[in-house]
């Protein structure tokens, strides 16, 4: 018999999160790898979710989402961002972003259509526009005075006709980057120019740092229309494992994209959506909090790696800091990581496999930060051996 995995999902095997987590475990790093806060959600939150399962929120919940969770969806949106969504048609539930992207991207592009990217990109968009058999067209972001950034005319040549979709993540994992109101107008220029519909994923749109304010595509001019918005409870709440997220847009793309959802996973967990709804309403200011200390870690990381000899990019946003590791004398960065638990004891991850264009990113590992300052303080005690 032969290789039962289909063609056009061959190459997506292991991911570089499985492999540089089984070397922490087996190394004892530590690990700055995976992107999981090391702390817990808010404990009104949790106790919301212990709450509906002990009062029978168990059964199928609507395949749209519950109700109140829509509402307070919508509420979030328009008090933060000015943008209004009718909850019970315009609003949709899934489990996490990953579902809301994956829903999204299958049904909005198929077969020889593509999807544009911007590289490095998370690593389930070129699984999921694999899936939909869609071609992923990547533009480059490339360091340019200490950001992360694309080039407009690369951004405005990659669309062809066939381009369908294009894929926004701002706040960037991994880069860092949040763009700027003249960078999503130049996305939004593309978008109208050529008709496409624009999926954006906002999973860290609360975690911005230094004033850096996170901007949704949907509120630039004729974008709401075109606009698939997702984002999730489990970065804003630090809950990465409650896997509940949410979409909006125009009704006919959510009807295309519930469509889709239904018969991945018909409806999401009920518990987790009728908590998320409480903290959307009560724990905001939480969240204000989380985002001030992530500041501070960023910056207790950021000191700790330059220390040990790195180059950084300091993040505008998310969790993450991308680290140049030339000027300790290395030029591989995937070669470093599977090394770095053996000379240092920690994790991280080789940003190159978010590439297309490895070579673009093949200087830079990614370290998370989005762990106890005492953790970030042994990882970098323990990387200033490097040198
Ligand atoms: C974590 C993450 C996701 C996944 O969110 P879930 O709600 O856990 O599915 C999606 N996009 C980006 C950029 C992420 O960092």
């Amino acid at each position: 018999m032969g290789e039962p995995l289909v063609p056009r999902m061959q190459g997506f095997g292991t991911t570089i999160f499985a492999e540089m987590s089984a070397l922490a475990v087996a190394t004892g790093s530590i690990n700055l790898g995976q992107g999981f806060p090391d702390t817990d959600g808010p404990p009104t939150m949790l106790e919301t979710a212990v709450e509906a399962i002990r009062s029978g929120g168990n059964q199928y919940p609507p395949g749209p989402g519950l109700p109140e969770l829509r509402e307070a969806v919508a509420a979030q949106r328009l008090a933060r961002y000015g943008l209004e969504f009718d909850p019970a048609a315009e609003v949709f539930v899934t489990v996490g972003a990953t579902e809301g992207i994956a829903a999204s991207v299958l049904a909005l592009a198929g077969p020889g259509d593509e999807v544009i990217v911007f590289e490095p990109y998370y690593d389930s968009y070129a699984a999921t526009i694999a899936l939909a058999g869609a071609i992923r067209r990547p533009v480059t972001l490339r360091p340019v005075e200490g950001r992360f950034t694309f080039d407009p005319d690369e951004l405005r040549a990659a669309v062809g006709p066939r381009t369908r979709v294009i894929l926004v993540n701002s706040p960037h994992n991994p880069a860092g980057t949040v763009f700027t109101r003249e960078e999503l107008d130049v996305i939004a220029g593309v978008c109208r120019e050529h008709d496409l519909i624009a999926i954006t994923d906002e999973v860290y749109e609360y975690l911005t740092f230094d004033d850096v304010e996170h901007i949704p595509l949907a509120t630039l001019d004729g974008m709401r229309e075109r606009t698939v918005s997702v984002s999730s409870t489990g970065k804003t709440f630090s809950v990465t494992g409650w896997k509940t997220g949410w979409v909006t847009a125009p009704a006919r793309y959510i009807r295309a994209v519930q469509t889709v959802k239904q018969f991945l996973t018909y409806a999401t967990g009920g518990p987790w959506q009728r908590a998320t709804a409480y903290a959307l309403q009560n724990e905001l200011p939480w969240v204000e909090e989380l985002r001030t200390s992530l500041q501070a870690k960023r910056d207790r990381l950021i000191t700790g790696l330059e220390a040990a000899g790195f180059a950084t990019y300091r993040p505008q946003g998310t969790y993450f800091v991308q680290a140049d590791i030339r000027p300790l004398g290395f030029s591989d960065g995937m070669e470093l990581a599977r090394a770095l638990p053996d000379k240092a004891g920690v994790v991280a991850i080789p940003t190159q496999v978010f590439y297309d264009h490895a070579e673009a990113g093949a200087h830079f590992v990614r370290f998370a930060f989005c762990k106890k300052d005492e953790v970030i303080d042994e990882a970098v005690e323990r990387l200033a051996r490097l040198h």
